[in-house]
This record gives structure tokens, sequence and C-alpha cells, in this order.
């Protein structure tokens, strides 16, 4: 397998209150783990800026607008209770959707079999028209119409395993029946949504796990509802919004997690790739929030993604 990874010394400019969880150390602590020999042969690439006119896939442009008018000359500015911008943060946001783009193009083009997206903010929860959940635009939603409008992609599956439920990419692709959303999340939880009756078009599977449960009910969910799901679908590429906020140590959440377990949903949605989309596979960091959880999640994650 040919594995990139994506990064760019900008995701760490992106500042958040202090004591805020989605903070620049994240990307650090992952990129400790990733300098260790065994991801030597990793594809190391510099994220590029991302194309503003791709905004317009999955928001309107007059919420494109908002949050380029929020940027302060200094500080940080609230956007929410737990959503803010300083700065760098257009930046930031713009070289995530460059590179959830690019990555989509590697593996079109097949230069990757797979990608791995390190950035921040985070994306999934990022609706519409509305900023939220530490999320400003939704990465994985225009990576998705990405895949479609360049590279004519017809069907694009995102499989989302953050510990909170996706509620952006759901909002954009309630009535898309091009695009498959599969989220397993903690519920009740914030959003708030992803209740297994939000079902879109036929395109929504959501598997809400309870507080507590760990890897047998997140595995039974993926065998039982997700894969299946997959296979009924067959797309042509598989994102993976990749929080690993589920993991025991996460101090936002309560499901209990190992880094073993996101080595077996990475397998098996590679083994997916393989048999319906020549191995495409793009996989964006959405959340995680134990440094060593999120760190040593990461390590597990991209050692499966290149070894298939
Ligand atoms: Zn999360």
């Amino acid at each position: 397998m040919v594995t990139r990874l994506y990064s760019h010394p900008i995701f760490l400019e992106h500042l958040t209150p202090i004591g805020h969880p989605e903070r620049p150390d994240r990307l650090r602590a992952i990129e400790r783990v990733l300098d260790d020999e065994i991801y030597s042969p990793l594809d190391r690439i510099v994220a590029p800026f991302g194309d503003e006119a791709t905004i317009l896939y999955a928001h309107p442009e007059r919420f494109a607008e908002k949050i380029r008018k929020a940027i302060p000359d200094d500080g940080i500015v609230t956007i929410d209770g737990d959503t803010s911008v300083s700065p760098k943060s257009w930046d930031a946001t713009l070289t995530a959707i460059g590179a959830a783009n690019a990555a989509v193009d590697d593996v079109f083009a097949g230069v990757a079999d797979n990608v791995f997206v390190a950035s921040r903010p985070p994306g999934h929860h990022a609706e519409k028209e509305t900023a939220m959940g530490f999320c400003l635009f939704n990465h994985a939603a225009i990576a998705a119409r990405h895949a479609q409008n360049r590279h004519g992609a017809e069907k694009v599956a995102i499989v989302d395993w953050d510990v909170h439920h996706g509620n952006g990419t759901q909002d954009i692709f309630y009535e898309d029946p091009s695009v498959l959303y599969c989220s397993t999340h903690q519920m009740p939880l914030f959003p708030g949504t992803g209740a297994k009756h939000e079902t879109g078009v036929g395109n929504i599977i959501n598997a809400p796990l309870t507080a507590g449960t760990g890897s047998d009910i997140f595995r039974e969910a993926f065998l039982s509802r997700i894969l299946p799901a997959l296979d009924n679908f067959r797309p042509d590429l598989i994102i993976i919004s990749a929080g690993f906020d589920a993991h025991h140590r996460d101090p936002l959440a309560e499901i209990n997690l190992t880094e073993e377990d996101f080595d077996w949903a990475t397998g098996k949605l590679m083994d997916r790739a393989e048999r319906f989309s020549s191995n495409r596979l793009v996989s964006l960091l959405e959340g995680g929030y134990d440094l060593q959880g999120l760190s040593f999640s990461v390590g597990a994650h991209v050692k499966r993604l290149m070894k298939g």
C-alpha cells in the first residue's frame, strides 16, 4: 500500500481558548508518534491551500463570508460556546480543505492507495449554515463532493467513528442518495442528533452507542449495520471521519474503545475499499482529546492503512 500523510504547520496556528480540548498539542502528539521509524514508508506531503470555491460544494456563500468576516486581527473570537476563531483560523481550515481535496485527487490519480490527513480544526459538526462543535467548514463533505464533481465518482460513503454524531455531514447529505453517511457515536451526547430513525432518503445509517459500552458493542454495530450498508451501496470512494474520542481515555465521552478497535475498523473499511473502490480511501482527522489515546490510536490507524 502507498499511504500518504498530509500535514501543515498552519494547523498549529488555529488557536482556541486556554483549557479548550481542541488544541494544537493534539497534532504535536500525533507528530511524535508518526516520527517512529515504522512510519518511514509514509509519503509525507505538505498540505496545499484549498480552493475557496470548493467551500460552496457544502455551504452557501453567505455562510462562507460570515466565517471569513468573523476572523479577528488578533486574539480569539467565539462563534458559539464551543467554537472559536483566531487570526490564522481561515488559513488552517482552508488548508484542511485543500488537504482533503488533494487526498481525493491522489487516490483517483492512483499516486496513493489511501491517505490520512492530520488537520485541525475538525469539520463534521459544521452544517450547511452553522459552524459549531469546534468546526468551521465540513471538510469531509467538501471532499465527497469534490470526488463527484472532479473525478466522476457516483457514490461516496462517509464513515464517521468519532464519538460525537456528525450532525453537519448528515445535514448536508440528508436528501442526497449519492452519498451514504454511516456513524457510530455515543448517544445521548453532543450534538443530540443521530437517532436510528434519522435515515434521510435511506442514505443515513446511525448506530448510536450507550455510554459505558466498548469494543463488543462498537464492533457489533459495524458488523450488523455499517458494513452491510457499505456492501449494499458499493461506494466509488470511502472517506473516514476519523475521530478518536471514543477511546477509553478520552475526557469528552464514555465509550471504551482501544487502539485495537480502531485498527480493526480500519481493516474492515480497507477490505470494502479493496472490493468496491480500487482501495480508494481517504481518512480525515476529526476529534480525539486525550493526547495519549489520540496519538496511539492514530498510530494504530495509520499502521493499518500502510499494511493493507
Ligand atoms: Zn468528537
